[in-house]
């Protein structure tokens, strides 16, 4: 970003590049048989859905997944013309908008179809529609046994087309779960062969999320939709004992030291005074905190990058700063800059590892990052 240098020199960097190669690598490992949807919701979990969309649409994504129609339209806004399908469906009022901006929804319930039914009749178009089934997962989508009914309930629609018959797995992340994922996949395929039955001919089948693309080759379908993996965040969310893709990480969170201080022997430090020193200190104060999504549970627990040395951070972290133990560091000095999620040097700390230490995963780490934090996208570098 070229204001960068007039604002708190807090920001992500994100490397299109890295990107680029996540895609190109799980292509090469999933196959050029199957279509592929990239998952950009959130933001592109934190990664800025725009510029992520558009490097990923020159490397021949086929399709886009968001969660809300409004992702959707910023990317249409931003001259997106890959189909883009609303994973978490639409609301009453939304119906007009998807329709006028090419935007495919999900949906799972009966009234929801006749909603949209009814504003494709009125432009007098035959939309398209994924259907979710919701095959163990609980969350949206028609239960299993009740496909059935659903889909002579369908039929009265004209003006909707069933594009899509999709599912989403609960627990492909664990190979320990392996009889319950493929329960997942024979309820799908016995949904997909009630719409066919019916005579609905979906074009597209999908079940698989990263772990169900990379770990379950049964569970591909013709399409997979891909998120976590694009962005190199492997290390949580795929089976452990796999054959994997080679991943880079995108995205990395750099700050600078903004004060340096002389901390004698025995002082606390911060907010309920959790830290105490055990020997005289030099503590460096760094402009992040929770309000930017680096987590109050990152208190007293972690280390980040300086000078290419690992430095601990203490005490509570508060709202826009946090603390560092930078005794150790030789020749350390305010402005220099501190890598908290990224690579320095031989050094790095991944968003699993900070996700780890707080017990949730890679991905709450890099949603959480907000837009306080400005983006520097790099490319060719
Ligand atoms: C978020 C999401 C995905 C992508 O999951 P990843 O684990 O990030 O690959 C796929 N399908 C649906 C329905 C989703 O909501």
């Amino acid at each position: 970003m070229s204001e960068i240098n007039a604002q708190r020199p807090t920001w992500t960097e994100i490397n299109l590049d890295s990107l680029a190669y996540n895609f190109r690598s799980v292509k090469n490992f999933v196959g050029a048989e199957v279509e592929y949807m990239a998952v950009v919701k959130a933001d592109a979990y934190g990664h800025g859905a725009v510029r992520c969309a558009r490097i990923l649409e020159t490397e021949g994504v086929e399709w886009f997944g968001v969660a809300l129609p409004e992702e959707g339209l910023e990317l249409r806004k931003n001259g997106i013309g890959t189909p883009i399908l609303c994973l978490g469906s639409f609301w009453r009022e939304q119906a007009n908008l998807l329709l006028q901006n090419n935007l495919t929804p999900v949906i799972y319930r009966i009234p929801q179809a006749e909603n949209y039914n009814r504003f494709a009749a009125e432009r007098n178009v035959v939309a398209d529609v994924h259907i979710k089934i919701d095959t163990g997962m609980g969350r949206i989508g028609v239960r299993f046994d009740e496909v059935k009914a659903f889909v002579r309930e369908l039929k009265r629609f004209k003006n909707l087309r069933v594009e899509g018959v999709m599912t989403h797995f609960a627990a492909a992340d664990n190979l320990a779960e392996n009889e319950f994922t493929n329960l997942q996949i024979r309820r799908f395929d016995e949904s997909v062969e009630t719409f066919e039955n019916a005579g609905f001919r979906p074009k597209y089948k999908d079940l698989a999320n990263s772990p169900g693309a990379i770990g379950h080759s049964n569970a591909l379908g013709n399409m997979v939709r891909l998120g976590g993996v694009l962005y190199g965040l492997g290390g949580d969310v795929l089976p452990k004992e796999i054959v994997k893709p080679e991943l880079k990480p995108v995205l990395s969170l750099h700050t600078r030291i903004v004060h340096l201080k002389k901390v004698p022997k025995g002082e606390t430090l911060g907010y309920s005074r959790t830290f105490r020193t055990d020997q005289d200190s030099i503590i460096a104060t760094i402009p992040i905190g929770y309000q930017d999504g680096f987590r109050r549970s990152h208190s007293n627990n972690g280390q980040v990058i300086v000078n290419n040395n690992y430095a601990p951070i203490v005490g509570r972290i508060s709202m826009d700063w946090t603390l560092l133990d930078v005794t150790d560091i030789p020749e350390v000095k305010v402005n220099d800059e501190v890598t908290l999620i990224g690579a320095s040097g031989k050094l790095k700390v991944l968003a699993e590892e900070l996700a780890e230490n707080t017990q949730t995963i890679s991905y709450e780490i890099t949603c959480g990052i907000n837009r306080r934090v400005s983006r520097k996208y790099v490319k060719g570098k």
